[in-house]
């Protein structure tokens, strides 16, 4: 096994598929070259999640029986299948019929390169990958499973980074089932799109979304001792650059202080609660000294999704993008779009929030400062400032169609700013939404997406396609092959196979 591997307690299953029909001999091969693939994987450094081998299966039975293990194994997020010979795919039916987790369906062979003179009936008939896996991929498309298909050689590289790819998001798809998201008041008024169907959510996309009275967390703030808001402030102080208003002595510092009660707080509450995500609202802070800003910067920096104004799917999906990209370079934040800056070929969107961005994604050392805020009534909150790196990322969100949960992700592209914002006392980042502003937004808006996403340096469309695959969601990508026809026709195209899906369904 591989030192790099980011998810060591899961597990993903390894399934050759055969027949008898070519003798003890032939099965006693698949399961060494099986094992030998496996381990080959295992040692590639490229996986972040163990591969382990679970035999061939040879009979529709065996086939329901390692299915059915794969299910009741918790460490277990995932099945790859593979067809080294032939397997007939009726077989298949009872175990893929109630398998519901991940499936990865390689298209491989064990040896790279046909052996030109030795090849004979008996060498293809045991390396036929490429008759065995039409077969499989049959049975798959004929029961409407959606699983990952990734054809080439196991040992290539690029190969290996479309199974991590799969890995990544299957564990983050194991993450959200059954996780817990707290929202601190409600949606905030009147907002459309943030909001949805969690009953649907809690089906369709596993997690479970729960309300707590912020008046609950302004209780926890009781216990929260000197000692605790000393050890925070000097956690501060390790990371970031201090403004002087916010150190011992200054006009600020008593507001720094109110905001590591409240984090120390919310971090407890969060913990007992068992929650991996959570929302607030500026609007609901009864009991609160000022909007939780900088407790949600740096507890999003942790791994706790976040959504702010009550935004729920939002803190689910920036809670799935920070687990599935875990130890991987470049980080990852809720953001909103903003302002946008109209400059030809470089027009951007300035994304931001209140206060809420998460460190993750700076560019330089953030800095403490308090600032006032402008709604919500309460006193100044503490916030984290800075300029979010340059470089490539995603940015997605989740919506409710009414009918079904849609997702979309527009690749960006995080530029440096033309000029400093010194009156802009927010951290942001400024991007340029693929293929320009003007066909990337538009597409955006006509496709309903919030202002609200998840935004990730790590991740690519490719994370997002598994994930919808997965979950059964609708995926819409904006890339630099978008224009607005195509898109407009694809919006058209899917309104109607997710009506007809429905009506098949019901
Ligand atoms: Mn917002």
């Amino acid at each position: 096994m591989t030192k790099q591997m980011n998810f060591k307690d899961l597990e993903v299953w390894f399934v050759t598929g055969a027949q008898l029909l070519y003798g003890g001999d032939a099965v006693a091969k698949v399961d060494a070259h099986s094992n030998e693939m496996v381990e080959g994987l295992n040692e590639s450094g490229k996986l972040p999640v163990g591969v382990v081998y679970k035999g061939t299966v040879n009979s529709a039975i065996e086939i329901a029986d390692v299915f059915r293990a794969a299910t009741n194994e918790q460490k277990c997020v995932g099945v790859i299948t593979w067809m080294h010979t032939f397997s007939p795919a009726k077989m298949w039916i009872h175990g893929l019929k109630d398998y519901k987790k991940p499936l990865l369906h390689l298209h491989t062979q064990f040896n790279r390169q046909i052996p030109w003179g030795e090849i004979d009936m008996d060498f293809m008939n045991l390396n036929q990958s490429a008759h065995g896996d039409r077969e499989f991929g049959h049975i798959v498309s004929r029961m409407r499973k959606n699983r990952k298909v990734v054809a080439g050689h196991w040992s290539d590289p690029d190969v290996q980074e479309r199974i991590a790819v799969w890995m990544r998001v299957a564990a983050a798809w194991a993450d959200a089932q059954g996780m817990r998201i707290i929202r601190f008041g409600d949606q905030m008024n009147n907002v459309a799109v943030t909001d949805g169907d969690k009953v649907e959510a809690e089906l369709r996309l596993g997690y479970h979304v729960d309300y707590f009275p912020v008046g609950d967390l302004a209780a926890y703030q009781d216990n929260v001792t000197e000692a605790d808001i000393d050890d925070m402030t000097a956690a501060y102080e390790k990371e970031y650059a201090i403004a002087g208003s916010c150190r011992k002595g200054g006009a600020c510092y008593s507001q720094v202080r109110e905001a590591a009660r409240e984090e120390v707080a919310l971090r407890r509450f969060l913990k007992d609660k068992n929650a991996k995500a959570f929302t607030t609202n500026f609007d609901a802070l009864h009991g609160l000294n000022q909007l939780p800003g900088l407790a949600c910067q740096r507890l999003m920096a942790e791994g706790y999704g976040f959504g702010a104004e009550g935004d729920w799917k939002t803190a689910a999906l920036c809670r799935t993008f920070w687990y599935m990209s875990q130890g991987l370079p470049g980080g990852c934040s809720f953001l909103e779009d903003y302002t946008c800056h109209f400059d030809g070929g470089k027009s951007a969107i300035l994304q931001a929030h209140m206060l809420e961005v998460c460190p993750l994604i700076a560019g330089g050392q953030p800095r403490l400062d308090v600032f006032p805020l402008g709604i919500g009534g309460k006193a100044a909150p503490a916030r984290l400032i800075f300029t979010a790196h340059q470089g490539t990322g995603v940015a997605a969100t989740i919506v409710d169609m009414g009918n079904r949960f849609r997702m979309i992700v527009n690749d960006v592209e995080v530029i440096a700013q033309p000029a400093p914002m010194p009156r802009l006392p927010v951290a942001s980042a400024l991007w340029i939404p693929q293929p320009n502003l003007e066909t990337g937004a538009a597409a955006w808006i006509l496709a309903g997406g919030t202002h609200h996403t998840a935004f990730s340096y790590a991740l690519t469309a490719e994370y997002m396609e598994d994930y919808a695959d997965i979950a059964g969601i609708e995926l819409l990508c904006i890339n630099k092959d978008t224009t607005i026809g195509g898109f407009k026709r694809e919006l058209r195209y899917n309104d109607l196979y997710y009506m007809l899906n429905r009506a098949l369904e019901a």
